[in-house]
């Protein structure tokens, strides 16, 4: 695959955070408290999909490994929406090789409507961004999204997935995608490391995995 969600907004964040994922993933170091972050997110998602009762996960694994088989999920995604599936998750789609997986596709009278789970309590303008691309990718493998949502995590554990409408903000991200998308795409397959100086993308929105290769004087030398 080419560009995939993650991909576009780790590239976003820093050009050469995209890089080095593709050419020397072994550098990175992710904090125990953010890979926590993650897996709870994770399980926030998982217990989402239920959040409109019956509903079809699209999740393909490649034999014998826990990696999603992306090809597959694109080929069972178009079987359900041609079998106009009502409630269909981690629905995969590819558009000139980029790649996303919508959380929860949710059917109605026009098309679908799209869920993206967010395991916190408000909006924030990265998971607007998030949406957004997924906006982009299935809109341009010609499915119609009629709106789309921002499940955040609400006071009430007993019904804790709030939906949030973002059409407007999310459809608003379409062209500032397409503005890089291709430059990334470019970006992550050259062979020489990007060169970027370390800055304030360092650490916002998230901080970065490749800190300390960036930064490697920082705890020595006070840098
Ligand atoms: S530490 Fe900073 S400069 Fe280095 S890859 Fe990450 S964001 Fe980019």
């Amino acid at each position: 695959m080419a560009i995939t969600k993650t991909d576009f907004m780790r590239g976003m964040q820093c050009r050469k955070m995209l890089w080095l994922d593709k050419h020397k993933p072994g550098l990175r170091v992710i904090p125990p408290e953010v890979q926590a972050r993650l897996d709870a997110g994770n399980d926030f998602g998982d217990r989402a999909m239920g959040m409109f009762g019956p509903y079809e996960e699209m999740t393909v694994y490649l034999p014998g490994k826990k990696i999603p088989d992306k090809k597959a999920m694109i080929r069972k995604t178009q079987e359900h929406l041609a079998k106009g599936t009502p409630v269909i998750c981690e629905a995969a789609f590819s558009n000139y090789n980029n790649y996303c997986a919508a959380d929860i596709l949710r059917k109605t009278d026009t098309g679908y409507d799209l869920y993206e789970v967010k395991n916190a309590p408000e909006v924030h303008e990265q998971f607007v961004r998030d949406a957004g691309f997924q906006y982009y990718i299935i809109t341009r493998c010609g499915v119609k999204i009629g709106r789309v949502f921002i499940v955040i995590h609400g006071p009430d554990e007993a019904d804790p997935f709030l939906p949030q409408d973002v059409t407007r903000e999310a459809r608003g991200y379409y062209r500032w995608i397409n503005d890089n998308i291709w430059d990334l795409n470019r970006m992550q397959k050259q062979p020489e490391e990007v060169a970027v100086e370390p800055g304030e993308q360092c650490c916002d929105p998230y901080e970065c995995w490749y800190y300390a290769y960036c930064h490697p004087f920082r705890d020595t030398a006070g840098q």
